[in-house]
């Protein structure tokens, strides 16, 4: 069993495992063990040589155990996705062996859970309230246990009591998780040693946010983080977050929540917590989406007089779910024969048709849409194979979630008339790093209009060279329709779905 707290003077020891998912319970390609093995379940160096120079949630965590007195040991660290829900199978499997290490690698000090927040597993709706709860029946009620989140989780009351400390990224694009993380870590070593006793308190006013308003950098998400530093300010307060929430969860608490932790203030963090909610809860309005539709942008980024217009592709976002094969846009832009066009799409069949044609071949191929129908058809495109490479790349430019390593599959770079270039991938692959294209001879800077997969994932790594930004309202599982969806399991009254939906805080 774990042991007691480290005798002064001794370092302190941390724990470190995750399991990663943000599922999309609207995706039908399931999160089980085979896709979390290929996309890796790290242990122990794997973990070090994967993340230590990344900018991730577990570089923040492997970050802490380089300072005086701290140890941090890595022992199971895995993500994939995301996709849909994670199976019973992977779900006990992953989560099994992570308990089982923090059992019999011990004693510990505290334990940190490197998490996303809006993981569904086929038994545990709130799957991250169910690790978190597991970790603290093994190590009992005294032992720290500090856990980093995505802006994205949806963040429930259990995930909360069953941890000491939770921190959740403040930037959305996600360029903060490694300070998000150092700082829950921090907590924790200060709460191991003695000097703090953290008290969370957690609000979740019946509210969210369309995915279309979660850019950090523009109203109203802008005043929502200036809001929650502000209350960090306060005397007595260790840390605030705030949660974005995910609406493509079909959970019970789907949606926006803010936390507050005091130094052994209880009435403190409730005052911090609400203070931040009920600011955001009034200027709800100001949350609901509009967006133009697919036409509408290629239009505007074909008619703009600089490019290149970067066309958020909102419906196939690939950070949320969304297959990275949807062809609504490129179907429009082949049809009304926009020139100096640029995407990428998952397409491994066309990948090995290109393959198979060599580089200068010629080859007609039926791009992407190939996933399912509510993301478009095929479309058939004639052009030049330009490169082929294995896919993986290295980015160490800030990137969405700190990702420094990239794998697309091997890659196929097609160009056709009027200077338009499709790269196919054969992994599903968004669109969060520049050195993407770089790395396959395209430069997207010479293109007109350049459609990224995702809603706010690519800004870092296409706003330092867009002259605009559109977000496109494309169909889609990540759509930001939010009607399109049918919701079973979420709260109701939940604003924007029901109008007049009205909130009081607790306590
Ligand atoms: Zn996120």
């Amino acid at each position: 069993m774990p042991g007691k707290r480290a005798p002064e003077g001794r370092p302190v020891r941390l724990a470190m495992v995750g399991i990663a998912h943000e599922t999309n319970t609207y995706s039908d390609v399931p999160a089980n063990l085979a896709a979390f093995e290929a996309d890796g379940i790290l242990r122990d160096a794997e973990i070090v040589a994967l993340h230590e120079t990344a900018q991730t949630t577990v570089a923040g965590f492997l970050e802490a155990g380089t300072a005086p007195g701290v140890e941090v040991v890595p022992l199971l660290y895995t993500s994939t996705g995301p996709c849909g829900t994670i199976t019973s199978g992977a779900f006990e499997a992953i989560v099994g062996e992570m308990v089982a290490l923090v059992r019999d690698r011990g004693p510990w000090d505290g334990v940190l859970l490197a998490q996303h927040g809006a993981a569904v597993s086929e038994a545990f709706p709130d799957a991250d309230g169910e690790v978190a709860a597991r970790v603290r029946a093994l190590v009992g009620p005294d032992l720290p246990i500090g856990m980093a989140l995505d802006m994205h989780g949806n963040v429930s009351h259990k995930m909360i009591e069953a941890t000491t400390v939770t921190t959740i990224y403040r930037t959305n694009p996600h360029i903060d998780a490694r300070v998000r993380a150092r700082e829950c870590a921090d907590l924790i070593v200060r709460t191991a040693r003695g000097e703090i006793a953290p008290v969370q308190h957690l609000e979740t006013p019946p509210m969210l946010i369309n995915i279309i308003k979660q850019y950090t950098g523009e109203e109203p998400m802008a005043s929502v983080v200036a809001d929650s530093i502000a209350v960090e300010a306060w005397p007595g307060i260790l840390s605030t977050s705030v949660a974005e929430g995910y609406p493509y969860s079909d959970v019970v608490e789907m949606g926006m929540a803010f936390l507050a932790i005091a130094d052994g203030d209880r009435g403190l963090a409730m005052r911090g917590s609400q203070w931040m909610a009920g600011r955001a809860w009034d200027q709800r309005e100001a949350f609901i989406g509009d967006t133009p539709s697919p036409a509408e942008a290629i239009a505007r980024a074909a008619a703009a007089p600089h490019g290149p217009v970067v066309i958020m592709d909102v419906g196939d976002n690939i950070g949320g779910g969304g297959p990275a094969d949807s062809t609504y846009l490129l179907e429009i832009a082949v049809r009304e024969g926009v020139r100096d066009y640029l995407q990428s799409a998952y397409d491994p069949v066309a990948v090995a048709a290109c393959v198979a044609a060599g580089v200068g071949a010629t080859v007609t191929l039926d791009i992407g849409g190939h996933t399912n129908e509510r993301h478009g058809r095929p479309v058939r495109f004639t052009g030049m194979v330009r490169a082929i490479t294995d896919g993986r790349w290295e980015d160490w430019r800030p990137t969405h979630g700190g990702q420094r390593f990239f794998e697309a599959g091997t890659m196929a770079v097609v160009e056709g008339a009027g200077n338009v270039t499709i790269v196919l991938t054969s992994r599903r692959c968004g669109n969060t790093s520049i050195e993407q294209m770089y790395s396959c001879g395209v430069r997207p800077e010479r293109k007109q209009v350049v459609v990224a997969k995702g809603v706010v994932s690519p800004r870092p790594a296409y706003q330092p060279i867009a002259a605009e930004i559109i977000l496109a309202n494309t169909a889609g599982v990540t759509s930001a329709d939010l009607d399109s969806f049918e919701y079973s399991h979420r709260r109701r009254p939940l604003f924007p779905f029901e109008a007049d939906a009205t909130w009081e805080w607790t306590g």
